[in-house]
């Protein structure tokens, strides 16, 4: 374990409450698509980390993160500021549950996200590996307003995308719902899960919990009530020490 100190390659802000940036790589820097680091600033020589999904691929040669903006928070009313050249550190020990290897092997994966939930899927849709895996791939990201659907030009793209249109060939599908403002699929996602609409507009069967697996990154609210409808459809949850149906974390820890 280490810390390493990693340059700001390009940073861009989705909202006044999201931002992303993309960061040199070291190579020791090794990581599970879908595991968060401890990473942040240098703030009076002492280090002030935070946790941190990594968005990008652990194939590619570049770190990329995905941010709110806390307002007075310790760590990102300072990282919202970060500009190309500045430095952040990182530290090098990664570890999650949003990962493909503890789930039971199955034919549709769902990846449910609200918010910053989004970053460990952004890096999960890019590998290679999940779409040798899964036959269908279903990321659903649901914020307050459009403008908060961070990557929403590259996700609707994906299959087109000259870089990843190789990857996923063609099984990558992309849904998402806005709670606060008029926009074609509204309301909470799992509103969409329990009305059975969800499989509908995604163009796939019913979910059925022999075959299809979900992963659930959120707030603790949304977690807990999207585990509570899996579990009732007769899904386990899997962890790093045995494979389930569904694994969860959530994407922020509330104080
Ligand atoms: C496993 C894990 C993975 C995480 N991955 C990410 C990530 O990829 N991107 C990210 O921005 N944050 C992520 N977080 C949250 C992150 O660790 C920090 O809490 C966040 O960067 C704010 O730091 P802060 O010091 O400014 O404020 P903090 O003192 O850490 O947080 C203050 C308050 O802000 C709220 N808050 C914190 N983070 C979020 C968030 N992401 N969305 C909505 N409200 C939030 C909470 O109510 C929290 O109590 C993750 C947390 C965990 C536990």
């Amino acid at each position: 374990m280490a810390l390493l100190e990693e340059k700001v390659i390009s940073v861009h802000h989705w909202t006044n409450r999201t931002f992303s940036f993309k960061t040199t790589r070291n190579q020791t820097f090794r990581f599970k698509n879908g595991e968060f680091a401890m990473i942040g600033l240098k703030i009076d020589n002492k280090p002030l980390l935070r946790a941190y999904s990594v968005a990008s691929a652990n194939h590619e040669n570049f770190l990329e993160f995905l941010s709110i903006k806390v307002p007075n928070g310790p760590l990102t009313s300072k990282l919202q500021y970060i500009k190309e050249n500045d430095t952040i550190i990182v530290n090098s020990k990664s570890t999650g549950t949003l990962v493909c290897d503890y789930l039971l092997p199955g034919k549709n994966l769902y990846l449910f996200s609200t918010g910053t939930g989004l970053a460990p899927f952004m890096s999960i849709i890019r590998d290679p590996e999940t779409y040798e895996k899964f036959e269908k791939i279903v990321l659903t990201h649901t914020v307050r307003i459009p403008e908060e659907l961070a990557y929403r030009t590259l996700l609707e793209n994906l299959n087109n995308d000259e870089i990843y249109k190789e990857i996923t060939n063609n099984n990558f599908i992309y849904f998402n719902s806005v709670t606060r403002a008029e926009w074609p699929r509204k309301g909470r996602i799992t509103e969409w899960i329990k009305n059975d609409k969800l499989w509908e507009e995604v163009g796939l069967e019913k979910f059925d919990p022999i075959n299809d697996r979900v992963m659930i990154c959120g707030s603790e609210e949304m977690t807990a009530e999207i585990k509570n409808i899996f579990i009732e459809k007769g899904c386990e949850e899997g962890s790093t020490k045995a494979q389930g149906n569904f694994v969860i974390e959530k994407a922020f820890a509330e104080k």
